[in-house]
């Protein structure tokens, strides 16, 4: 894959302490994230025009926790394990004062062992063709617990999204559970994953120690927010919500 054009959040170092305005908006931001609608497959989603960003991963990864986390909600994505709604695709919509400006969508988690073969052929087509043809989706952030690495499912969907993100497509690996790794098996996770994402951002995160949690909020700030600068106070959301 072609390296993606550098948004200002890549080369942004990291949050630093004396910075932490645009962190601290970019998770107002985030904290507005409200339960949109549910849909079984592509075709029953609202055609939306705003940035679209998609969270997938293989079931356990960390996937609801991580958004629970980046949108300090306890509860939010823990609704897409409702009981009929863990097959489907779930948005959220972003937006202060109730103005949408971007949707998370929320991708069941695939790779669970007690799933008939039938329901797992029929999930890897609904996403497929999610991936391949959501015309509004911005970016893609692919969960990975680093203790397991890549999944098969997860290399089928990263050639899924290849002629995508070789578009222009954002692209971006998280990495779970970090507080489950020493510093070097960290920084051997991090490195070994860059040479895996094509190009594609890879961050380390921590729902427990919040590690990442700044950066990676900033940084699907700028994607959803092309353009705009968070660092600049006229670019940055109101205040209020
Ligand atoms: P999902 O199936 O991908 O949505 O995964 P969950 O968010 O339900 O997390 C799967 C398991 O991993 C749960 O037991 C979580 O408590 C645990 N988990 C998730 N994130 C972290 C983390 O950052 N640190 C640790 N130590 N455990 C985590």
């Amino acid at each position: 894959m072609s390296s993606p054009t550098k948004s200002p959040a890549a080369s942004r170092p990291a949050v630093r302490a004396a910075d932490k305005a645009p962190a601290t908006q970019a998770l107002g931001w985030l904290h507005t994230a409200r339960f949109l609608t549910t849909a079984p497959e592509l075709r029953f989603l609202p055609a939306l025009d705003v940035p679209e960003i998609a969270f997938v991963g293989r079931s356990n990864a960390g996937k609801s926790t991580c958004i629970n986390t980046l949108t300090q909600q306890k509860q939010l994505a823990f609704a897409s394990k409702k009981p009929g709604r863990t097959q489907h695709i779930n948005l959220f919509s972003l937006g202060k004062q109730g103005v949408t400006d971007a949707v998370l969508a929320d991708l069941p988690g695939y790779g669970y062992a007690a799933v008939p073969k039938q329901d797992k052929i029929r999930w890897q087509q609904v996403m497929a063709n999610y991936l391949v043809t959501r015309e509004n989706l911005k970016a893609i952030v692919l969960l990975c617990d680093p203790r397991h690495g890549l999944t098969e499912l997860d290399e089928v969907l990263l050639e899924v999204i290849r002629p995508r993100v070789e578009e222009g497509l954002k692209f971006l690996v998280i990495l779970t559970k970090a507080d489950k790794l020493t510093r070097s098996e960290a920084a051997k996770a991090l490195s070994i994953m860059k040479l895996n994402a094509g190009g594609g951002e890879v961050r380390l995160f921590s729902a427990t120690k919040r590690t990442g949690l700044e950066d990676i909020a900033c940084l699907l700030w700028d994607w959803a927010h092309e353009g705009a600068d968070l660092a600049s106070p006229q670019d940055r959301p109101a205040e209020t919500p």
